[in-house]
């Protein structure tokens, strides 16, 4: 073997995470919990690097850097939702300013960017999320930045992100993605151009149905520095024991997502097969599959039906979920936008999870059997 230093692959990276980070204390290789929200200073002028948890913590510190390193991003920020995330993108921007969105979009950001136009005068254009031509028209003096989701939820289209960051920056713009649905294991945008990352962490990231979290991901040290100093001061940040279950929860993120999008796969060839599914939408990868209903089925039904899968939003988790986007994640965008983008009563989301992926398609054959009409 070389003797040369070697870049770690991210399961070791991950595997690790949090090891080695007491060595000069205890040599705990699970990270230590610092719940301590005022730190003593040595004297006046003096600071062990940390003064008062708003600011900075131990345990959330050490999260952050590992949540940079997985996006390949010199900063990293812990929040208290992945709400808090994008609220806390959005405070770099001013009332008369423009931002380009993909259309099909988490149903909470599409409430958000309403809200912020209603309240604070931000200007939002939707775009269809492929149309590179159309993209390119919809640009403005006053914009500022193009924010998208890939693969788009809940109708699973997938958005090049290099072509659009080349579009951003002929003219620009901050680039921003949503990744929180493949993760940085099977994307990384920042490594395609984008500026900035941000994640539900509720998803994937921590993976368990247990804890509400937010990450934003960046490499430019102006954003960082804006970020940084909006954080500090309005202080949505991570409390440190769900920063601490966050760190634990990435150490199988990518054992997890493998088995996840396995299960997936054989999710999708048997849903392809079955007479009570019209079309199924995936985007080819990752674990999360939409499907409409066949009209010679009830929706009610079915949901009632299930027993592995859960009828709940949310996804990303170990525990596989389904759930009705017209009627819970979707609802507040109005009906027309919704008929548009193909989101209907009939559409199911499912996120599947870890479980043997013969129980899941023996679940889904039995709950379509019992609801059909
Ligand atoms: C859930 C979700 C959010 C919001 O995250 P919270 O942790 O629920 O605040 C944002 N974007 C996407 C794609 C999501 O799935």
């Amino acid at each position: 073997m070389s003797k040369e230093p070697w870049q770690q692959q991210i399961e070791t990276i991950l595997a690790q995470a949090g090891n080695r980070s007491d060595d000069q204390q205890t040599g705990a290789i699970a990270a230590p919990l610092y719940f301590s929200t005022a730190f003593r200073h040595q004297g006046l002028g003096q600071s062990t690097g940390y003064d008062y948890s708003r600011v900075q913590t131990p345990t959330r510190a050490l999260l952050e850097s590992v949540l940079a390193t997985m996006e390949h991003a010199e900063h990293g920020y812990a929040l208290s939702s992945g709400m808090a995330a994008i609220q806390l993108v959005f405070s770099q921007f001013k009332s008369g300013e423009h931002i380009i969105t993909s259309d099909d979009l988490y149903g909470g950001s599409f409430r958000y960017f309403d809200q912020l136009t209603a309240n604070y005068h931000l200007e939002f254009s939707q775009w269809a999320g492929q149309d590179y031509k159309q993209l390119d028209q919809l640009i403005q003096p006053n914009t500022k930045a193009i924010w998208l989701e890939t693969p788009s939820n809940p109708t699973m289209k997938s958005i090049d992100i290099a072509q659009t960051a080349a579009i951003a920056h002929k003219h620009g713009l901050q680039l921003i993605v949503d990744n929180t649905f493949y993760t940085p294991i099977l994307q990384q945008p920042l490594l395609l151009g984008a500026d900035v990352v941000v994640h539900s962490a509720t998803k994937y990231m921590a993976g368990h149905n247990d804890i509400l979290a937010g990450a934003i991901m960046v490499n430019d040290a102006a954003i960082a520095e804006q970020l940084t100093f909006n954080l500090v001061t309005t202080g949505a940040v991570l409390d440190p024991f769900s920063c601490w279950l966050l760190l634990r929860s990435l150490k199988t993120l990518p054992l997890r997502l493998q088995q996840q999008q396995a299960n997936a796969q054989v999710l999708v060839a048997a849903l392809e097969k079955s007479a009570a599914v019209t079309k199924v939408l995936y985007p080819g990868k990752g674990a999360m599959i939409s499907f409409y209903l066949a009209d010679t089925y009830s929706v009610a039904e079915f949901l009632q039906q299930l027993k592995v899968i859960s009828f709940a939003e949310s996804l990303g988790g170990v525990e596989s979920l389904l759930t009705v986007p017209d009627e819970q994640t979707h609802h507040d965008m109005p009906v027309a936008q919704r008929r548009a983008l193909g989101i209907t009563p009939n559409l199911l989301r499912l996120s599947v999870g870890i479980e043997n992926s013969v129980d899941l398609q023996h679940d889904l054959a039995q709950a379509f059997a019992a609801s059909k009409i």
